[in-house]
Parts: C-alpha cells; structure tokens; sequence
C-alpha cells in the first residue's frame, strides 16, 4: 500500500551571499519521504546535508537564499503559505545533534515541556500529566525524578531523551534528526532507532548522518556531494552495491576519515563535484552527467 506522500521538496539553488559575490551551496536536490519511512541523508562535512535540512524547516541564515524550488508538506505548498513557523516543533519536529546543547541551561526540563504543551494549546490544568506522558513514551520510567532537573543535571542520553519527549508532546508528521545518534554506541545506537519508532510509527523521518551503519537502519539512502544528489534508492541496495563512484569511495576510505573533505570539494571545476577526486574523471565528466536509474538505485555520472 503507497503511504502519504508527507515531503515533496526541490532544493532550487540555495546560494550564500559573501564578500565577494554568491556561492551555491546546494543544487536541485530533491527529496521524497512517505509517511513511516526513514530517508538517511549521507555526504561528507560541508556536501549540503544540513543546509539541505534548514531549507526543509526554512530556517536558512540570513546570508543565504533559497531560489526556484519547491515545499510541499502533506500536500500543502508551505512556499506559497509563507511562514512555516506554526508547523515548527507540532508537524515538522527537529532532534538536535546534540540534546545538552539544545536544552536551555536555564530552564527545566519541565519548563521546556510546558512551552511546548502552551504552544500546542494544552491547557494549563493538563499540563503536568502530558509532560509526565511524554517522559514516559520516551523512556523514564520515573519521569518526576527528571522533571524539575536543569539540563545540566542530565546525561547526554538523557538529555537526547527529553528532546525526544519535547517531540512527544506532539504528533508530528515529519521528524528530521541531524546526527541524532552522535557519540552513541551500536546498541545505543539501535535502541534511539527502536524508540523513534515506537514514539513516532507513522512520522516520515530525515536522518542526517556521516554514520553509514546508521544509514543501514534506513529505508532509502541519498547520497550528497558538493551540494548534488550523486546517488539514492533503497538503503540496502546502495550501502551494497553502490553505483556511483562517489558512493563507493565514501563507504571505502572516506569512512575512516569521518567523511571529511580531502581535499576540499571544488564543484565549479566541473559539473561532478566529485572530479577532482575521481580515478575515472575524464574530460567528458565537465558536461553535465546523465542520470541513470537500475532497479530502485538512480545516480548520475558518465561512467558507471
Ligand atoms: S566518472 Fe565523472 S561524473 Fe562519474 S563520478 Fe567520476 S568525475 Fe563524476
């Protein structure tokens, strides 16, 4: 059965403006994510995943501009809607890298949840019992030992749950978590997945992450580099038997190195911002490369 179709959304160019003129960033990146399904967002630091993910939540910095392009959130055109605000942290809900950072130090855990409840419009009667609902779905087991606590009386586990609970207090239909499992082990690892799914089951989920076993607990994998889609499909497929030769090196050697970029990405020096690293670039690589599709793998190159 086809499930709701819940992001439907084109990149256009998003360019930041510098000193000295603009700098494309990201570039026609496209995005689908059906309700319960999982979409890992992989790159390299500075491939455009992040920026990707702000533009979803139109929460680009000042300098930088999203042009062309398109939004559709459950079928809505939130382009044309204009603010995207009343849908931030009640449809669409972010998880933070990293909780401790995210939680203000000077409030508690409570008053965080309370915000989120007054947003929401609970009432103020109902407010303790939904706060103390939501630390339980996100698993305290005795949720008053935590409600009164600053973060920094919190783990960084813990921390990461309460952020967990802040998206509890609502239904939303789209979470995007940016390097959620960060500094976790495997097993801490699967069991974030495992509550995520168990708190949100029928929430479309963006996962930001360089980790590929990560990536592996995804339904699809989208591949960036250089702010272009190289490769997507069914997680599986792509971590196995990838297409591109970016895919490739990325689960090869540039694993080890935490994804970062070596040399720096230059993707004005030719159409695939991959070329000045590939072993197969040749001159035809400064067209534009065609898109191919096998199965349910699509990438785009001039060779494989
Ligand atoms: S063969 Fe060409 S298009 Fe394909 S990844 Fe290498 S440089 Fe890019």
């Amino acid at each position: 059965m086809e499930r709701n179709l819940i992001l439907d959304y084109d990149s256009g160019r998003i360019a930041a403006k510098l000193d000295r003129g603009e700098k494309t960033l990201v570039q026609n990146v496209r995005l689908q994510l059906h309700a319960a399904e999982r979409l890992a967002l992989i790159g390299e630091t500075g491939s455009g995943k992040t920026m990707t993910a702000l533009s979803v939540m139109r929460l680009l910095p000042d300098n930088v501009k999203m042009e062309g392009g398109k939004l559709f959130f459950d079928g809505r055109d939130l382009l044309a809607e204009g603010s995207i605000r009343p849908r931030l942290g009640t449809e669409i809900v972010y998880i933070p890298q990293n909780g401790l950072e995210f939680l203000n130090p000077s409030r508690t855990v409570r008053k965080h949840l309370y915000d989120s409840l007054k947003k929401l419009r609970v009432p103020r009667r109902d407010r303790e019992s939904r706060a103390m609902g939501a630390l339980l779905t996100a698993g305290f087991d005795e949720p008053w030992e935590v409600l009164d606590k600053y973060p920094f009386q919190l783990s960084g586990g813990m921390a990461q749950r309460v952020t967990i609970a802040l998206a509890a207090c609502s239904q939303p239909k789209l979470l995007i978590a940016d390097e959620p499992t960060n500094g976790l082990d495997s097993d801490a690892t699967e069991r974030f997945f495992l509550l995520l799914d168990r708190v949100f089951p029928e929430a479309a989920k963006l996962i930001i992450t360089h980790d590929i076993a990560v990536a592996s607990l995804c339904d699809r994998v989208q591949v960036l580099c250089g702010g272009k889609t190289m490769e997507c499909g069914g997680a599986r497929q792509v971590l196995r038997d990838a297409r591109h030769p970016y895919t490739r090196a990325l689960l090869a050697a540039l694993v080890e190195n935490g994804m970062r970029e070596s040399p720096p990405l230059r993707a004005q020096e030719g159409f695939c911002p991959f070329y000045r690293r590939c072993t197969l670039a040749s001159d035809v690589c400064l067209g534009e490369p065609p898109h191919r599709i096998d199965g349910g793998t699509e990438w785009w190159c001039c060779r494989s």
